[in-house]
């Protein structure tokens, strides 16, 4: 069966044409030229005209709004960024306290945002569920994160020990140990959301051309086959796509991920399951799983898909049977019910992974640039956050926000981590991946001995490491 779609059942959803908006046709100038109309491009429309409504501001969007991972995620509007412990871990207790609080407030500012501005995008802040499942050393390292999490100063506010009895409050897993909860976390539908802000920001006068592939950029000036914008800032916002256009792909690398959506599920399948607020939820393996109950009943189910030799985009989405398969089997052992249900849509999408597996905001005044990524699959929250971090950089407004250790206030791009040259990444790549995947199916294994056991998660532990 193939359960393929365009780019993504949310997008499939939609009451919304995703006609083409007009390409690029006459040279023009404005004050900011934006590469790309995914979250980061429009947040960081809607906050520089927020500031400064006077400015023109243009986005170049290569295909329609919303085409990469924007209008392709899993849904989780997450209050935090990938590798945020190991960037606050160097801050004194009340700054460190000061960032988690901004990080905290990303869902609570983007439904502001969305009331305010009349962006219906089934945003349900439901928190989130990491549930120790599977097997018992997920336990073990979910206790271990959150003894790390202590350790930087969060409280049972911020994450709270589930007794396997209080998780059956809010989700039937099987095998269940346990589990972590978060409040800082809402589930969104994410289509609705990329395009609601595009009809947003266009309303407020910022100029979107669509169709219009960005092909070449130099300090204040960016080209399409027909036409360019001379700007004062230009801002990329490609995230999974840097490798297209250089340098960017030096410091960020795509890498996909890939979803299943079920058929709606009944109330009484429902209610053997629970997620009745909106809770994401994902288990605790190193298989990057992540889950949502859509506002429709389905059950949205993605892990993590691969990379490419090269940075080679991935543009054909039908999942092959052994990728539907690994999906189909973690679906299975979570929820045993759902063994055999059906699959309707199945996607995945381009994500842009930094060298260091942690984000950059970041102003180069040299090449009058200002450029927010490397979310790595963590960006539907920190693309706001990089919305207003980079109009605050390039309007040159002194606030919060740039004190933090995210943000490269004054930084030439080249000064960012680089990525190794090929076939380093590629190997590097497949090797960690593989040792993901036999520590996985290791410990899935009842069998399987105490010394192999040991032995592939201290290897799977000791690359994962080294990523970083
Ligand atoms: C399958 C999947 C699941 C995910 N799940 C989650 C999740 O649950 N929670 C979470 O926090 N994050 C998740 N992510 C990551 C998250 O979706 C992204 O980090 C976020 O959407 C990035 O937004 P962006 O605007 O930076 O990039 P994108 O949304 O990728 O937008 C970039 C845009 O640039 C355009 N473009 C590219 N090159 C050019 C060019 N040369 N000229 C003009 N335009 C160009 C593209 O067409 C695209 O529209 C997921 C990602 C994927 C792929």
């Amino acid at each position: 069966m193939n359960t393929g779609c365009n780019i993504s059942l949310w997008m499939d959803l939609l009451d919304d044409s995703l006609q083409a908006r007009p390409s690029l046709q006459a040279d023009i100038q404005a004050d900011v030229a934006i590469i790309g109309a995914g979250y980061t491009g429009l947040w960081t429309a809607y906050y520089l005209k927020r500031h400064a409504p006077q400015l023109r501001i243009v986005i170049l969007e290569g295909e329609t709004a919303g085409f990469g991972a924007s209008g392709r995620n899993g849904g989780w509007l997450m209050g935090n960024l990938l590798g945020e412990d190991r960037l606050l871990t160097g801050l004194s207790p009340a700054q460190r306290k000061a960032s988690f609080e901004l990080l905290h407030g990303i869902p609570d500012e983007v439904a502001e945002v969305i009331a305010r501005e009349g962006i219906d995008c089934d945003l349900r802040k439901g928190g989130v569920l990491y549930c120790a499942a599977r097997y018992p050393e997920q336990e073990v390292r979910l206790r271990e994160y959150l003894a790390h999490l202590r350790a930087l100063g969060l409280g049972d506010e911020d994450y709270r020990w589930l007794m396997p009895n209080e998780l059956a409050e809010q989700l039937h897993v099987a095998n269940a140990n346990g589990a972590l909860y978060s409040p800082h976390c809402a589930t969104i539908q994410p289509a609705k959301l990329v395009r609601g802000l595009a009809r947003c920001v266009a309303g407020m006068g910022v100029e979107l051309y669509e169709r219009s592939p960005v092909i070449d950029w130099q300090p204040g000036l960016v080209r399409t086959e027909k036409a360019h914008v001379t700007a004062d800032w230009v801002v990329p916002a490609i995230e999974g796509y840097a490798t297209t256009l250089p340098p960017f792909g030096n410091h960020q690398l795509p890498v996909q991920s890939l979803i299943v959506a079920s058929e709606p599920l009944s109330a009484d399948t429902w209610a053997g399951i629970g997620l009745a607020r909106g809770q994401a939820f994902s288990e605790f393996s190193r298989q990057v799983t992540y889950g949502q109950r859509s506002l429709d009943d389905r059950l949205i189910f993605g892990a993590r898909g691969g990379y490419r030799f090269g940075g080679g985009l991935r543009s054909d989405f039908n999942l092959t049977d052994g990728e539907l398969a690994l999906r189909r089997y973690l679906i299975g052992e979570i929820f045993p019910q759902l063994r055999n249900v059906r699959f309707t849509h199945s996607w995945g999408g381009n994500l842009g992974m930094a060298r260091r597996f942690k984000p950059h905001m970041l102003r180069d005044r040299g090449n009058r640039i200002a450029l927010s990524g490397g979310y790595g699959g963590e960006g539907v929250g920190a693309s706001n956050l990089g919305g207003r971090t980079l109009a605050d950089l390039i309007l040159g407004r002194d606030s919060e926000l740039l004190r933090q250790p995210w943000v490269l206030s004054d930084s030439p791009v080249a000064r960012l981590s680089r990525w190794e040259p090929e076939p380093c990444r590629w190997l590097g790549y497949n090797a960690i991946i593989r040792s993901f995947v036999h520590e996985d199916a290791v410990l899935a294994n009842p069998r399987s001995a105490v010394w192999r056991r040991r032995l592939a998660q201290a290897l799977a532990a000791r690359l994962e490491r080294l990523m970083c």
